[in-house]
């Protein structure tokens, strides 16, 4: 046997993992408590009933996230005897599912986490939501509802921040003020940065960008604060460069503007001008090749460059050190979820010698050729009978197409150049073509899920995720799997790529399920998921772990097909009309039968639009 060099069973757990899985036993498990393997969790959802796509949370996670950022960035601050505080906020936007959310708040409490909102809707789960005392800040464009509502919060007791992305809305909360005799929530501004921004998302910074401040809207912003007898409710200065930046070079040069402009406002009187605000956009490792990561730093480098560079710019400017503020969304939500995909069917491309049908006599030539070609291949003349057999197939192909073979010797030929690749890939470890063939006999792996709706960005930005099987990793993976979505869109695929292979077992789905892990799912993709063929989210469970065991809480089994129909504003009380009406005055269904067919009909309703695994109870 040779060894598969492409992609170890682990599937880059050391690489994206960051000891949240482990493998033991062949099995994905859960590194934490006793350790239990995913496979048991799913398994136990199933036996009630539950089919489809499960998405599973685990607050740890999160909680381990939070942790590890205040814990940096406190360190980083200890090391450099900073005297600014180190605060965060969560930017709703990531991932506002209540699921989530809840874990969140409850995880924050003890670092007065906060939360980030970017629209009313946010905002209002801010409002209802955040732990007392903790920070709230809001950022993009406001009316004058939302600005109000700023208000509100502020008299709820909320310490709440508007950043403003322009002069008109700082008139307008001027403006408010001066009507209401309110009190002000804090003011904060976000800058127009002269560094560019990076990434898929790098539109968030630069001159160009849609969001902030000029230097010359600045110095106008303070002089309308000042005439106002305002200014002292200015009190965060606020950039956002981009997400999952692979690198930490922007940040650094973006912050030495912000320091920069916090040192001058400080100066022009803005005395309660006391942080400054990073953003998100630090990276999550996605990637399950050690050779292609997504990003070259760590949490510590950039706390440490953060602190490092604001305190030599206080210092040289005779300010007080500020308290830094982030807003990363993705580093905290994504590793907390977890997708769960059955494998449906096997469109198996894969021929064995049984499927082999050759003709007693009258095969042509190039067919018996192919044969003997396939019988004697062996590691010494494997490059060269490989080629030997494209070439055959090639024309063998052509004979097709002008009518000199049928369609038998078509199929055994097929079946041939398929058997003669698997014994190359088999018999010789260093083929050059390696990759390429290993693209011809794919495998097609059909998933019950919906990639618009579950994984988003890999269809819209390309972005990848860690995919691995939730069990049989003892054993090596043979097969180079391309995976289909139960949608009717050839855009729901996940292919198989030959710089980045993955190979998946060899199952035989009427004797075992195969279950596929979509990993670091929690940010982003819930709710920038898509309905696509009307396939909703899918069904969640919060996932506790201790050192007995674990416990399922907080089941949401996934939208029922009226509930579907519902939201996208059906009349749903017609659509059963509708059905009814049409059952009984079926021609077909005798009229004894009619009860039975509408009682299946309506259980179908009640349950969600994913495929059942109809092989396996
Ligand atoms: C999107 C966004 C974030 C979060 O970015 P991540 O890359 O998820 O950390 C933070 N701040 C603002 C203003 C944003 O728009």
């Amino acid at each position: 046997m040779t060894k598969n060099k492409e992609i170890p069973n682990d599937y880059g757990l050391s690489v994206w993992g960051n000891n949240n899985f482990i493998v033991s036993d062949g099995k994905v498990c859960v590194n934490t408590g006793s350790k239990p393997p995913i496979l048991d969790i799913v398994n136990e959802i199933r036996t009630d009933g539950y089919r489809g796509p499960l998405l599973l949370r685990f607050p740890h996670l999160v909680k381990n996230q939070i942790e590890k950022m205040y814990n940096t960035f406190n360190k980083a601050r200890k090391e450099y005897k900073y005297t600014g505080r180190f605060q965060a906020v969560f930017p709703l936007k990531v991932n506002q599912f209540p699921g989530f959310v809840q874990i969140l708040i409850e995880k924050g409490e003890k670092y007065g986490y906060g939360l980030e909102a970017g629209s009313k809707a946010e905002l209002i789960i801010a409002m209802a939501y955040n732990q007392d005392g903790a920070p709230i800040t809001v950022n993009g464009f406001k009316d004058e509802e939302m600005i109000s509502l700023g208000f509100i919060a502020r008299e709820m007791g909320h310490d709440v921040t508007l950043t403003i992305e322009g002069l008109g809305e700082l008139d307008t909360i001027l403006d408010m003020q001066k009507k209401t005799n309110d009190p002000m929530p804090n003011v904060g501004i976000r800058i127009r940065l002269h560094t560019a921004g990076i990434g898929i998302w790098g539109k968030s910074g630069g001159i160009n960008a849609k969001f902030g401040l000029t230097s010359t809207e600045l110095m106008r912003a303070v002089q309308l604060l000042k005439n106002a007898g305002q200014l002292d409710r200015l009190n965060m200065i606020h950039f956002h460069i981009g997400s999952q930046m692979e690198d930490i070079a922007p940040l650094k040069r973006a912050l030495r503007e912000a320091g920069n402009i916090y040192a001058e406002l400080r100066k022009m009187g803005a005395v309660n001008l006391k942080a400054v605000n990073l953003g998100g956009g630090l990276a999550v490792e996605y990637s399950q090749d050690e050779h292609n990561k997504s990003a070259s730093y760590s949490l510590q480098e950039v706390a440490n460059d953060v602190v490092f560079l604001l305190k030599s710019i206080c210092e040289n400017k005779g300010v007080e050190e500020p308290d830094i503020f982030t807003e990363s969304g993705r580093l905290i939500a994504a590793s907390h979820a977890v997708l769960v995909a059955p494998v449906l069917e096997l469109f198996t491309q894969e021929y064995t010698e049984k499927a082999l049908n050759l003709k007693e006599t009258g095969n042509p030539p190039l067919v018996s050729e192919l044969y003997d070609l396939y019988a004697t291949i062996n590691e010494k003349n494997a490059a060269e009978y490989l080629h030997d057999s494209l070439d055959h197939m090639e024309s063998l192909l052509t004979l097709f197409d002008l009518g000199y073979i049928d369609l038998q010797d078509r199929s055994n030929t097929e079946v041939l150049v398929h058997l003669i690749i698997r014994k190359a890939l088999n018999t010789a470890a260093h083929l050059s073509e390696r990759d390429r063939l290993q693209q011809r006999i794919q495998e097609k792996y059909l998933v019950n899920f919906s990639l618009f709706q579950s994984l988003p960005d890999y269809w819209g930005l390309g972005q990848e995720f860690p995919i691995m099987p939730l069990d049989r990793l003892d054993k090596k993976p043979t097969r180079s799997a391309s995976l289909w979505d139960i949608t009717c869109d050839s855009d729901g695929e996940i292919t198989f790529k030959a710089k980045r292979p993955l190979f998946l077992h060899d199952v035989d789905l009427s004797e075992q399920n195969y279950f596929l892990a979509f990993f670091l799912a929690g940010a982003y993709q819930e709710v920038l998921g898509m309905r696509h063929n009307l396939f909703s989210h899918p069904t969640e469970a919060t996932i506790e772990i201790d050192d007995e065991g674990y416990h399922i809480c907080d089941l949401k089994p996934a939208a029922s097909l009226l509930d579907i129909l519902d939201d996208i504003d059906y009349d749903i009380t017609d659509v059963q009309k509708q059905l009814k009406k049409r059952i009984e005055r079926s021609e077909i269904i005798p009229v004894e039968k009619r009860q039975d067919v509408l009682a299946e009909l309506y259980l179908y309703l009640s349950e969600n639009g994913y495929l059942k695994t109809t092989r396996l109870v």
